[in-house]
């Protein structure tokens, strides 16, 4: 018979980690609530009956958020067999409101205490005995991270499961509310589940509006329970929900005082709460977040004699793409007399455009590394409420920041991240500025110009990543004014993980699924590009007809680039490599990597060796300077994303007409800004000329300054939501 397990617990309690012990699966171990919002199967190492579920994290059963509904909805509605609670054993005091919630569904439970080896290192204890016996299940000590107890815990569920072993029920409320609750479960006898009565008696005491809305009950008889929760709310001078809650709290408080032994007693404060009183001051917060992430940025993609991720894609693009291989490829297609035009195709085409883009794995490579190690260490976490903070300065919802997060390495997963925002029009500005952020697919847009035009100055790429928030932040702002998008943002609840070493394993994992991904889509749909764009750059229309050009400003591709090429004139993009610049554009909607792929095959001309791939960078430096560079480095940042991520896009909207919404606002306010940046700051530093598009960025400013700082739409008193889980 197969057997299910769910794995249930707070976010960042360790399932997934425990989730991929014990099923052996790859799943992405995220540090912020979210990540896990659909629901993932596997099966149990060495019990092929066995399934685990791994669900959303959630602080409560009470429904407040898409990931309880998730988790709700599946413990009530699928009758798992037992269910596995993973508890956080350094937070053990606030995990266990959810486990007491657990325990009153009536189903077996197991509870793992996680952490168990951060908990030892703290020099706390906890006493398995006394806790089991206080709660009234089986205890656990586990690591996930270490792999120790997994399988005894989920052998224990396993067991549990296979002999329908309850809880030996579950704790006593005061006497006023066991009244209260005796007279409900009377009450709907019968029309639920035997081993749900308790759990859903306490949620009608709650007055839980799915609850209520389930069950379906009749008016006379809600309004006799009615009468019963106000006679205890009078009794207790407190509302039903609060209650609940307190008594739950105040149990958990014996619980704890009974099993847990502290060493610095509650109230010391940990190495980790030191750090954070510096990392997350008011003042200090956003500075020295601007220093790690310059430090990121140098040591991946920084001028210095000690960035390892210059120094390697230095090597890469100038030797290896450079010489080695071309060099390489040379010999072999002259030995086997290849045809010119297929000689071409390889070197020219493929060689050149694939590896101006392979060039860059170092880089993302390392970066890669430094951001899985800021996240596995805890501080991405901080720059969640650092986030959270200036966001909140503006009436902007905070939980926009984890899609944020994630979306610094694709804005894919991302978007769909923005699930996790229960108020639409929250959601909805989410999904429409996620995309702004530097993914790694734009990273070698940023190396190239960063590279070719910044002599590899870091500040390129930390402006970049401040841009795409900026974008964020503003576009909330305008957006927010605008009766659809108005309305209080819900709180954004986020714990701090304590701060704790990285874990090799964690680290390395993330680093090469995000470069894997790198490679996988250069040797695919790049490489199919390359050969698309070098025939269409290769051939065109000439005196004697259709046939190879020598000068690709003759070529079919200039024609087709050149159709739409005068958009841009505004944006400085003008001449030769107006067409170039447009075309580049346009294939960075297929993947942003196209966007370097693109200069790559295009600068790479007459198909002659080039004795360093910097030749490419010379050329281009040659035809952007500074400020069209970076204007247009800008536009490729912020217009409209991949059209994967154009799909993710659609998906969360599940409209047509917001997708396009969301599109035409991207292109626009990339449009905006990076004619605002070439013509006004060209003009001051001479790479522009005054023009009429000068008086039209003017007014772009003056209307973008309008938009951020006009009076907007005022929702009048609102109710916020408020989740009684959430109130510590
Ligand atoms: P989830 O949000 O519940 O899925 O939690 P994750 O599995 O993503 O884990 C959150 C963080 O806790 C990750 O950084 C894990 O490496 C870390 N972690 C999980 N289990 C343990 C453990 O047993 N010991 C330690 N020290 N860290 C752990
Ligand atoms: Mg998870």
């Amino acid at each position: 018979m197969e057997i299910r397990i769910a794995l249930a617990g707070n976010p960042n309690s360790g399932k997934t980690t425990l989730f991929n012990t014990l099923t052996g699966s790859n799943q992405y171990v995220g540090n912020w609530p979210g990540v896990t919002v659909e629901k993932k199967e596997g099966t149990l190492k060495g019990h092929p009956d066995v399934i685990i579920q791994d669900l959303p994290g959630i602080y409560s059963l009470s429904p407040y958020s898409p990931e309880e509904v998730v988790t709700r909805t599946y413990l009530v509605n699928e009758h798992p067999d037992a269910i596995l609670n993973i508890v956080d054993g350094t937070n053990i005091e606030r995990n266990l409101y959810l486990t007491t919630q657990l325990i009153e569904l009536g189903h077996p439970v197991v509870v793992a205490v996680n952490m168990i080896d951060l908990v030892r290192k703290n020099g706390d204890s906890i006493d398995l005995e006394k806790l089991s016996k206080a709660l009234g299940c089986v205890c656990i000590e586990i690591s996930a991270l270490k792999g120790e107890g997994c399988m005894a815990a989920a052998e224990v569920a396993v067991e549990l499961a296979r002999n329908h072993t309850h809880s030996e029920g579950p704790h006593v409320f005061g006497g006023s509310v066991e009244h209260a609750l005796a007279h409900i479960e009377e009450s709907i006898e019968g029309t639920v589940d035997r081993n749900y009565l308790r759990w859903y008696a306490i949620k009608l005491f709650e007055r839980d509006d799915m609850v209520r809305r389930e069950l379906g009950l009749e008016k006379s008889l809600l309004k006799h329970l009615e009468q019963h929760i106000v006679d205890c709310e009078e009794e207790l001078d407190d509302d039903a929900e609060s209650i609940i809650a307190d008594q739950r709290y105040k149990y958990i408080d014996t619980v704890v005082k009974r099993a847990v032994k502290k060493k610095h007693g509650k109230h010391a404060m940990r190495l980790s709460d030191k750090i954070d009183r510096v990392v997350t001051n008011r003042f200090l917060a956003l500075p020295i977040f601007a220093c790690v992430m310059f430090l990121m940025y140098a040591i991946a993609m920084g001028s210095y004699e000690w960035s390892i991720g210059t120094l390697a894609t230095d090597w890469a693009n100038d030797v290896l793409f450079g010489l080695w291989i071309p060099n390489f490829l040379d010999g072999i297609l002259g030995t086997l007399g290849v045809s010119g035009w297929l000689y071409g195709l390889i070197m020219d085409g493929i060689v050149a455009g694939v590896g101006a883009v392979l060039g860059f794995v170092p880089q993302i490579l390392v970066l890669s590394l430094l951001l899985s190690i800021l996240e596995d260490v805890g501080y991405m976490s901080r720059v969640a409420f650092i986030i959270d903070r200036v966001m909140r300065k503006f009436g902007l919802s905070g939980k926009s920041i984890i899609p944020m997060l994630v979306a610094t390495g694709c804005g894919v997963p991302g978007i769909l991240a923005s699930r996790t925002i229960e108020q639409e029009n929250d959601r909805k500005i989410t999904v429409m500025t996620t995309g702004f952020i530097p993914c790694g697919a734009k990273m070698p847009i940023i190396g190239l110009f960063a590279g070719a035009v910044f002599g590899n100055s870091p500040l390129v790429a930390v402006s970049a990543f401040f841009i795409g928030v900026g974008a964020v932040v503003i576009s909330g702002v305008i957006l927010k004014k605008f009766k659809t998008f108005a309305g209080k943002p819900a709180p954004f609840v986020m714990e701090l993980p304590t701060y704790h070493l990285p874990s090799a394993k964690n680290v390395l994992r993330s680093t090469l699924d995000r470069g894997w991904d790198f490679v996988k889509r250069a040797t695919t749909i790049v490489l199919l590009s390359s050969i698309v764009l070098w025939f269409l750059q290769s051939y065109g229309f000439t005196d004697a007809g259709f046939g190879a050009v020598e000068d690709a400003n003759a070529s079919l591709l200039a024609a087709i680039g050149n159709l739409f090429a005068w958009r841009f004139y505004p944006l400085g993009w003008m001449g030769d490599m107006a067409w170039k610049a447009a075309v580049a554009t346009v294939t960075g909607l297929i993947a942003k990597e196209e966007v370097v792929m693109t200069f790559g095959t295009l600068y790479n001309y007459a198909g002659e060796l080039s004795e360093s791939g910097n030749e490419i960078w010379t050329l281009i430096a040659g035809d952007f300077g500074p400020v069209r560079a970076y204007s247009f480095m800008i536009f490729n940042l912020l217009c409209a994303p991949c059209f994967a991520a154009i799909g993710a896009i659609r998906r969360e909207m599940g409209s047509g007409k917001w997708t396009w919404i969301t599109v035409g606002y991207m292109c626009g306010f990339a449009y905006g800004i990076s004619m605002i940046v070439y013509q006004l700051v060209g003009l001051v530093t001479g790479e522009a000329v005054f023009s009429l598009f000068t008086v039209l960025a003017g007014l772009a400013l003056v209307a973008l300054l309008y938009l951020i700082f006009r009076k907007g739409y005022v929702v009048k008193a609102e109710k916020t939501l408020e989740s009684a889980g959430m109130r510590r």
